[in-house]
């Protein structure tokens, strides 16, 4: 597998518009885009720290996985991505190794990425996503 870098953090909030102002006015970073991504049943806003993004998630639905992580753990980390070259081969390696796929093929993310996430079960407990952009 070849991870160039961490491409975002994924943090749960309860509300982006609370949780906004902390990363701007505090960390002094600025959101330059707030993105619905129905199908994960998020609204997410984004800040960029040098490569890597912050990214924000505010769920739309109490039934879906923000929601529900939400409910279970509270506001926090909630996901790390890894930018991949090649994610489908990434995710085929990955399974051969025995480890669980909550995707087993690519879905569209936010920003356009191509994404799969790897289940925490097999990963320490951290909720790992794989991500790539087919755009550059
Ligand atoms: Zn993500």
């Amino acid at each position: 597998m070849n991870l160039t870098h961490i491409e975002h953090i994924g943090i749960a909030v309860k509300n982006l518009e609370e949780s906004i102002p902390y990363y701007e006015k505090v960390l002094g970073l600025k959101c330059y885009s707030v993105e619905e991504v129905k199908d994960q049943k998020v609204k997410t806003a984004f800040f960029k720290v040098g490569q890597t993004k912050i990214e924000l998630l505010e769920s739309t639905d109490p039934e879906g996985p923000i929601g529900k992580f939400l409910e279970k753990k509270g506001e926090g980390v909630h996901h790390i991505a890894f930018a991949v070259n090649g994610l489908e081969e990434a995710l085929s390696e990955t399974e051969a190794k025995g480890i669980q796929l909550i995707d087993k093929t690519p879905r569209k993310g936010a920003e356009g990425l191509s994404i799969a996430f790897l289940h925490p079960k097999s990963t320490f407990g951290v909720l790992t996503e794989l991500c790539e952009d087919k755009n550059v």
